[in-house]
C-alpha cells in the first residue's frame, strides 16, 4: 500500500501537519480577536477623508510601527505632484515588507487608507469605531480598515505560527483610491512596486463578503460630448440655434437605439449585481445654458438661446468589448443624429478609459484562496466580477501583473453608506482565510516545487 513506502509515509506526515499548521493559526486568529477589534478601531478613529486626503501621514506612520514590531522593512512613500497633493494634503503611502527564511515568492497585500465622506443619516459616531452586536460602526469600517486590520493579523499570526516560510509578505496602505487611486497604487506601480519579480501574488482586501473572491471588474469609458448652437435672443430663438435641443436628440437617439442595444449585450463576467451583467451607461452631468454661479445668481438665467450644451457620459463595458468599438457606437450615433439634423455640430471629448480585467480562475492566487474559504467556511468560493472599478485595474496596466484579486470582510452594499459596519465574525474568518492563503503560497506551494 502506498501510505507504507517512504514518500507515502512523508505526504502522510506532510498531510498531517498541513492540517495541525491550519488549526494551529486558526486558533491563533481567534485568540487575536480583541486585538483585531482594537486595531480596526484605531484606524477608523484616523479620519482619513478623501477628498481633500486627510491624516494619510499619520495613519502610513501607524501602520509602519505597528509593521516594524512584526519584522517588516518599511518604507513611506509620497506621491508628489499627483492630483490633489499639496504641503496641506500630502499623497503618503506606506509599503512594508518581510523577507522569509529563503527566498521564495513574494504575496502583497493592499488596501486603500483613504474614506469617503461622512454624509448624512448617521446614528453612530462616524469615526468613533463603536461595537455593538459583533459589529464595528464608523466610516471606512467595511470600505476598507476592516479588511486593511484582517490582513495584518492574519500575516502577523501566520509570521508567528509559520516563522520559517520561503518568500516574503508585504503589507501596503495606499492613498487615493476613491478618486482613483493615482496618488496611490498608480503612482508605486508606476515605480515598480507592482512589477513581476518583486511581486507574485496580491490580494486587495476590499469588502466583497467572505465568501467571494472577486476576479477583477469590468472597463471604463468616460467622454464628454458638446453640441454647439448660435446664440441670440429668447423672446426670438428662430434667429439662434439652440444647442441643448441638439442635445435633446442626442438623448432620444441614445433612448431610441443605444440603451436597447447596451441592454442586450451580456458577458461571460461573473459580475455582481445582476443588473452590471450587461453593458451600462449612466449620464453623470449635463449642462446647458448659462452657468448658475453661487454668488450673485438670482435664479433668472438670462433670455438668451444656448449655443453650447455638455453631457458627461459613464459607459461601463464588457470583457467581450472593445474600448474602440465602445467609441465607435457612439460617434455612429452622432452621426446619425448630425444626418438628420442640419446645423449639427458637435464635439466628442475622450476623458479616461480603463480596461476590463479579470483575473483566470485557476490563477495559484485564486486557487490559494478558494481552497482556504473552503477550509475555514466549509465551501467552495462564489467567483465574482465587480461592476466598478478599483486598484486593480493600475496593478493589471501599470504593474502587469495579472495574479491579483480582490478579497476582504464586509458587505459591499454598506460601503459609502451612513452607519457603514464590518462584523467582527467576518472579519475573523477572512482573517484566516487570508493566513490560510499564506499557508499555501508561502509553506506548502514552496514545499511541491
Ligand atoms: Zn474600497
Amino acid at each position: 500500500m502506498v501510505w507504507q513506502t517512504e514518500a507515502g509515509k512523508k505526504k502522510r506526515m506532510g498531510l498531517f501537519q498541513m492540517r495541525a499548521t491550519s488549526q494551529i493559526l486558526f486558533d491563533e486568529i481567534a485568540s487575536r480577536r480583541e486585538e483585531l477589534i482594537a486595531l480596526t478601531q484605531e484606524l477608523i478613529r484616523m479620519p482619513t477623508l478623501n477628498p481633500p486626503g486627510r491624516d494619510y501621514l499619520q495613519i502610513c506612520e501607524y501602520l509602519e510601527r505597528r509593521l516594524k514590531r512584526a519584522g517588516f522593512e518599511t518604507e513611506l512613500v509620497r506621491a508628489i505632484g499627483t492630483p490633489g497633493d499639496s504641503e496641506k494634503y500630502p499623497r503618503w503611502n506606506v509599503v512594508a515588507r518581510r523577507e522569509g527564511k529563503t527566498p521564495g515568492p513574494c504575496v502583497h497585500f493592499n488596501s486603500h487608507i483613504d474614506v469617503v465622506e461622512v454624509g448624512t443619516g448617521w446614528t453612530f459616531e462616524p469615526f468613533g469605531g463603536e461595537v455593538e452586536n459583533g459589529k464595528i460602526y464608523g466610516r471606512g469600517s467595511c470600505d476598507m480598515k476592516g479588511g486593511l486590520a484582517a490582513s495584518i493579523i492574519a500575516a502577523e499570526a501566520f509570521i508567528a505560527v509559520c516563522p520559517d516560510y520561503a518568500g516574503a509578505i508585504e503589507i501596503s496602505g495606499t492613498a487615493d483610491e476613491e478618486t482613483g487611486g493615482f496618488g496611490g497604487v498608480a503612482f508605486l506601480a508606476e515605480q515598480g512596486y507592482f512589477s513581476p519579480g518583486r511581486v507574485d501574488h496580491v490580494i486587495i482586501p476590499e469588502p466583497l463578503n467572505k465568501d467571494r473572491i472577486c476576479l477583477g471588474h469590468r472597463g471604463v469609458w468616460w467622454a464628454e460630448i458638446e453640441t454647439k448652437g448660435h446664440i441670440a435672443h429668447g423672446s426670438m430663438p428662430f434667429l439662434g440655434d439652440c444647442a441643448v435641443r441638439h442635445m435633446g436628440a442626442v438623448l432620444a437617439e441614445m433612448e431610441e437605439t443605444l440603451y436597447p442595444a447596451l441592454a442586450k449585450r451580456r458577458t461571460t463576467m461573473p459580475v455582481v449585481p445582476e443588473g452590471a451583467k450587461q453593458s451600462t451607461m449612466n449620464i453623470n452631468s449635463f449642462h446647458g445654458g448659462l452657468d448658475e454661479p453661487e454668488e450673485g445668481f438670482t435664479g433668472f438665467p438670462a433670455a438668451i438661446v444656448p449655443d453650447s450644451c455638455r453631457m458627461i457620459i459613464d459607459r461601463r463595458y464588457l470583457i467581450e468589448e472593445k474600448s474602440e468599438e465602445v467609441r465607435e457606437e457612439v460617434v455612429d450615433l452622432l452621426e446619425r443624429v448630425k444626418g438628420q439634423r442640419p446645423k449639427f455640430e458637435y464635439e466628442l471629448r475622450e476623458m479616461w478609459q480603463v480596461a476590463p480585467t479579470m483575473t483566470k480562475k485557476d490563477a495559484p492566487v485564486v486557487t490559494s484562496v478558494a481552497r482556504a474559504i473552503g477550509k475555514v467556511m466549509g465551501r467552495e468560493p462564489e467567483y465574482v466580477v465587480s461592476p466598478g472599478t478599483y486598484d486593480q485595474k493600475h496593478i493589471d496596466r501599470i504593474g502587469r501583473m495579472k495574479n491579483c484579486i480582490a478579497y476582504g470582510p464586509g458587505i459591499l452594499d454598506l460601503a459609502h453608506q451612513p452607519d457603514e459596519y464590518v462584523g467582527i465574525e467576518d472579519m475573523v474568518q477572512s482573517s484566516q482565510v487570508m493566513a490560510l492563503a499564506l499557508v499555501d503560497l508561502l509553506v506548502e506551494g514552496n514545499k511541491k516545487d
